[in-house]
């Protein structure tokens, strides 16, 4: 299980993409009413989750679904098992879901669910009836053209195995209700390290056209679940030198570059506490990362990490790139523009994960499986297409590139909503 549980900042996610927004929109001279659309959910579905424990006691969980728009395509978002998951951060994420959806230019709207729990903390039997109650209780409004989930933080392929399983009782086999399944039961090739390979693309053009190095450029990831722990594989492979790492437990150094390989197998595979790692180098704590000089700075676990109080006005990069959603709160983002490094946000940054999903859920429709070359080539060519459509904008307009995106992504929901009518839009969800 994945799961790094981190102490939340009091920014709330919610509050972060609301105020991003509102920058686009100022932008884009968006009507009153299409602001009032495009920052509301199409739907917010808040559910008891009882769940029986091993010792015979009850629980009573809470969980969400939010749905926070349709326009272009059924919602698409994964679940998050989080002790401070809650319905204003689950609002939050779903709507980061639409903006990063629209900007790959693939056909789904944006949501995101949670359940208010710490996975670590449930056994496997405990886990399977979170799962599967929480599962029942938003199936009304799940379905292949209705609402997608995925994994997210503290969720994984085992848990969508049993989503698929659940919904598919009440709805028939439905393998394209969920996506990031095992592979044996219609999941894609490639999926599981489709964020990291996503976050590495974006880090290699924008690398070409600025000339921060990759190769040989030194890189610290925040959070070693599955998109740091596949980024720092994966940028390991391409000769970058990653010199700090960290997971809930603490962090670990090596200016001359940490044993990737072993690191990988230590902290992501076998499960074990980072600090905990024998290798050469030495352990930091979790505040130690942020004061790391290094080329590449890779927030990569929670929401909210880098602000004005903390970190925002000290921290040693060239260039920020969130493998996590909403890690840099909107003031923070300011004084990183001030200071001149640029952020690549999370909606184009770790849009890979759902670049995937999309695959799986079209290989799932058509009940013909791809190639992991396929996979690779098809994401390759997405994350290719957003990115210059987004730099494009930062150079011809001058404008940060969470804001060029943004514009890409608003404009084209605005433009499907006015082209639906948008007084039921979400028919695909409803
Ligand atoms: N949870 C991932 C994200 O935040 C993936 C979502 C999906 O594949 O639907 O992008």
């Amino acid at each position: 299980m994945t799961s790094t549980v981190l102490k939340r900042t009091s920014m709330t996610t919610r509050a972060i993409t609301r105020s991003q927004f509102d920058l686009a929109a100022d932008l884009l001279n968006l009507e009153d009413y299409m602001r009032q659309l495009l920052v509301r959910p199409f739907r917010s579905l808040t559910v008891e989750v009882p769940v029986r424990m091993d010792d015979g006691s009850y629980q009573v969980l809470e969980g969400y679904r939010v749905q926070h728009n349709g326009a272009r395509g059924p919602c698409k978002g994964g679940v998050r098992y989080h002790p401070e998951a809650d319905e204003l951060e689950v609002l939050g994420l779903a709507t980061t879901m639409t903006w990063k959806t629209a900007l790959l230019d693939i056909p789904f709207g944006g949501a995101k669910g949670g359940v208010q729990v710490d996975p670590r903390g449930l056994s496997t039997r405990e886990l399977e009836e979170v799962t599967r109650v929480f599962t029942s209780r938003i199936s009304l409004a799940l379905g292949p053209y209705r609402d997608i989930p995925a994994p997210d933080m503290g969720t994984n392929a085992q848990v969508m195995a049993w989503m698929f399983d659940e919904y598919s009782k009440r709805g028939g086999y439905s393998p394209a209700v969920v996506t990031g399944k095992p592979i044996a039961l219609g999941g894609s090739l490639g999926r599981e390290e489709a964020t990291g390979r996503g976050v590495m693309y974006t880090m290699q053009y924008f690398s070409q056209d600025y000339g921060v190095p990759l190769k040989g450029g030194t890189v610290a990831i925040q959070g070693f679940g599955n998109v740091g722990a596949h980024l720092a594989r994966l940028l390991h492979e391409q000769g970058a030198k990653i010199i700090a790492v960290s997971d809930v437990d603490g962090g670990f150094h090596n200016d001359g570059g940490i044993d990737i390989p072993r690191m990988f197998q230590h902290a992501y595979v076998d499960r074990r506490p980072v600090p905990e790692f024998k290798g050469e180098g030495g352990t930091i704590t979790n505040d130690q990362l942020w004061n790391v000089s290094c080329d590449w700075l890779a927030p990569s676990a929670l929401g909210g990490v880098i602000t004005k109080e903390k970190n925002a006005s000290t921290i040693d990069c060239k260039v920020v790139v969130e493998g996590a959603n909403t890690p840099v709160t909107p003031i923070s983002d300011k004084i990183l523009d001030d200071r001149g490094i640029p952020v690549l946000p999370d909606f184009l940054a770790n849009a890979g994960g759902v670049v995937v999903s999309y695959f799986e859920w079209v290989q799932n429709l058509q009940q013909h499986p791809w190639s992991i070359t396929k996979v690779t080539e098809e994401l390759e060519a997405k994350m290719r297409v957003a990115y210059d459509d987004v730099r494009k904008i930062v150079e011809e307009k001058g404008v940060p590139w969470r804001t060029a995106a943004f514009t890409i992504s608003l404009a084209r929901v605005a433009e499907a909503e006015r082209l639906r009518g948008h007084h039921d839009s979400n028919s695909a969800s409803s």
